[in-house]
């Protein structure tokens, strides 16, 4: 990130200006709102600024801009229509360490003024440093759409009744939600649509019933996060991920979709990645329990769909036991992502009429897949945790009858930018992994329909695009 972003509080602070343009007047606008004492100083000065002038909430000198008029300065605006002289200016104010800003000058500038949306007291500022004007103004304007009028509105009242919810509420996860209730609920609505009186009474009745309320019983959302790109995550997993108070995630859940949880929720990482150390299962039921005995919303995120070789029932099972509220959030499974990812149609009516999803990771002896029902004919097969078997995969696929050259692909990092797709076939499939180098997480995806995805295959990225830059 190139620009810090902050809100400065410039009550009452020495701000300059140079220049006294149509630009100047619109940073002025701003700057009065935020009662800064601007100081404008111009040889020649628009009307506007004039005027304002006049009435005294600026002060004006019209003339040359001198260094000495940086003194005690705390914030500058350099606004002449001269770019050798901005940057001489700017140059001055650099370096008696005052912020800085050169309009339409980013390089010149210490700091930028992002595009707002203005809702006082709510702000919303968009920044897109410096890359793209036009984006920002679309940006602002969708955010414009978004944010209702009334918006500033309603946050003075929300710290109106703040004070009262603070004396009944000691609590303040109690609090919290509280809040939560009456911003998604409909006394914010009430308020939103200008009807403050019906907004006050619901709020209240909320807050009476909340205090007597006994404290909030915990409760544990299986949330399935998808294969990898974040915007796979259905909207209610999103949302259990924004009211979190606790997040418990594996390691396979990508740092895009973590991301989307709140804020300030706990989230503990709670591992099972290949050969290296994870939590036992035990102490995750132990984890999820002693969260949600607390009275916590957790939520426990993981890879794909929990109930895809997600232990996810038996994390259901600890928590019934325990007597705890659980609900799940299906996810889009990794089979499901990469093959839309890879322009692999799982079933088709000339090559696949049926779907296989199957563990190639043997935890014990004896639990070998039924390889004689996974080479029947007519049906796509997936293995999840397979690209370290996959050998002895192929192996025995063709032991009990697939040919050779029965067509597979590996699909690794599915839906994700580094997404790699490698197409062969039984007999030189575990080669070509090897080759490529391909790592986990990975699937094997075994019939006819892999040999399509040369033909369906669309999602391409970057690394990809100078992988095949090189191969030519
Ligand atoms: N519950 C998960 C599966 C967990 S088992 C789901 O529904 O997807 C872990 C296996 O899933 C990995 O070994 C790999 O085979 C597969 N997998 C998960 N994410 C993947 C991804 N982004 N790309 C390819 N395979 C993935």
């Amino acid at each position: 990130m190139k620009y810090f972003p902050a809100f400065f509080d410039l009550a009452a602070q020495p701000v300059l200006i140079v220049g006294a343009g149509e630009v100047a007047l619109r940073k002025l606008a701003l700057l009065e709102k935020c009662g800064a004492r601007v100081t404008v100083v111009a040889p020649q000065v628009h009307a506007g600024i004039q005027a304002r002038a006049a009435a005294g909430t600026l002060r004006l000198l019209t003339r040359e801009f001198e260094p000495d008029d940086l003194e005690r300065v705390r914030l500058a605006i350099v606004a002449t229509s001269r770019r050798a002289l901005n940057r001489w200016i700017a140059k001055l104010a650099d370096r008696r360490g005052i912020p800085v800003n050169v309009v339409d000058d980013r390089e010149a500038s210490r700091f930028i003024v992002p595009a707002i949306v203005d809702r006082d007291p709510v702000t919303v500022a968009v920044c897109t440093a410096g890359t793209s004007p036009v984006l920002a103004r679309r940006l602002r304007e969708r955010l414009e759409a978004f944010f209702p009028q009334r918006f500033g509105e309603l946050a003075l009242w929300l710290a109106d009744i703040r004070r009262q919810a603070v004396v009944k509420l000691r609590d303040t996860a109690a609090r919290r939600r509280y809040f939560e209730d009456v911003i998604d609920g409909p006394a914010a609505r009430r308020l939103i649509e200008g009807d403050r009186r019906g907004a006050e009474r619901i709020a209240q009745q909320f807050l009476a019933s909340t205090a007597q309320a006994p404290p909030p019983r915990g409760e544990v959302t299986l949330v399935g996060a998808g294969p990898g790109d974040p915007e796979l995550l259905t909207l209610k997993a999103l949302r259990a991920l924004q009211d979190a108070d606790v997040v418990l995630y594996d390691r396979l859940v990508s740092s895009a979709v973590l991301d989307m949880a709140r804020r300030d929720a706990l989230r503990i990482c709670v591992g099972k990645a290949a050969h290296q150390p994870s939590t036992a299962q035990a102490d995750i039921h132990a984890l999820l329990i002693e969260h949600a005995l607390a009275g916590r919303r957790v939520v426990r995120l993981k890879g794909g769909d929990p109930f895809v070789f997600g232990r996810g029932g038996e994390e259901l099972q600890a928590l019934a036991a325990a007597g705890i509220a659980f609900s799940v959030v299906p996810g889009i499974t990794a089979a499901i992502g990469a093959a839309a990812y890879a322009g692999i149609p799982l079933t088709h009516r000339q090559h696949a009429h049926a779907v296989t999803f199957v563990t190639g990771h043997a935890d014990e002896p004896g639990q070998e897949p039924n390889w004689a029902a996974l080479v029947q004919p007519g049906q796509t097969v997936v293995f999840y945790m397979g690209l370290a078997r996959i050998e002895h995969i192929s192996r025995e696929l063709q032991a009990h009858g697939a040919p050779a050259s029965f067509p597979a692909a590996l699909v690794a990092q599915a839906t994700l930018p580094d997404q790699r797709v490698v197409n062969g076939t039984l007999a030189t499939i575990a080669s070509l992994a090897a080759t490529a180098k391909l790592a986990s997480p990975a699937l094997l995806v075994i019939g006819e329909v892999t040999a399509l995805s040369s033909q369906l295959g669309w999602f391409s990225n970057a690394a990809l695009a100078a992988e095949r830059h090189q191969i030519a």
